[in-house]
């Protein structure tokens, strides 16, 4: 049983999962390689002057593995929640979580398999997303989404801040309080 599985490695579900793990929660991303960020050139990453999307996940990614996040090339099909927690079926294995975040990007495939509450988007593109509350819980209980698919405006810091806020919120309700990462200066 893993403490939290992340759908999806772009830059909403990557920097959720570095969140996690760097929480000392026991992570794993699960993620087919399908993102639209790989075809992307960013010049509006606040910190970063410009990077390629490939890059910008390479480094995300390497981000999350330092923590001890585990990356594994699945499609999922659909999520399963019982009373202890939620399993993940993908098209070759089964997992198993204490919580789960959805961040399909595009992509609300998984949600609508799986009676998690669904609405029309309301970005460009972007058809349908899963109806979230403001801590980015879907309907159904140990499931939450971040990023596009949660209705975020479709811009790399806004997905990657948002799986952020979401991974801080599921850690919390793990914990039973409010939690915080801030690193200080050495020296
Ligand atoms: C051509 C282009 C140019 C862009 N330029 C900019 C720019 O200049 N500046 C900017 O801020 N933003 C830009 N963007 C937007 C930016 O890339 C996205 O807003 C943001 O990266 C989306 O992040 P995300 O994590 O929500 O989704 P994604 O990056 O799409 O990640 C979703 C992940 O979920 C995975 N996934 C989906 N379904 C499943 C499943 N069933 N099982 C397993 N994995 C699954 C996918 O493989 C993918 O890796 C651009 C986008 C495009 C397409």
């Amino acid at each position: 049983m893993h403490d939290i599985i992340v759908i999806g490695g772009g830059p909403a579900g990557a920097s959720a999962a570095l969140l996690a793990a760097k929480a000392g929660k026991k992570t794993v991303v699960l993620d087919n390689d399908k993102g639209v960020t790989k075809r992307a050139w960013f010049e509006n990453f606040y910190g970063i002057e410009e990077i390629g999307g490939p890059e910008l996940i390479a480094i995300g990614k390497k981000q999350a593995e330092k923590f001890g996040a585990g990356f594994f090339n699945e499609t999922v099909v659909k999520i399963e929640s019982g009373e202890d927690g939620v399993t993940v079926i993908t098209e070759g294995n089964q997992y198993t979580a204490k919580e789960v975040i959805i961040a399909t990007g595009m992509l609300a495939t998984v949600a609508n398999e799986s009676g998690i509450q669904t609405k029309p988007g309301t970005e460009p593109r972007v058809k349908t997303i899963i109806d979230v509350d403001a801590e980015g819980k879907t309907n159904v209980p140990h499931v939450w989404a971040a990023g596009t698919v949660a209705g975020e405006s479709m811009h790399g810091i806004i997905t990657a801040g948002h799986g952020a806020k979401v991974a801080i919120n599921v850690i919390s309700e793990l914990n039973g309080e409010r939690y915080v990462d801030h690193d200080m200066l050495k020296g």
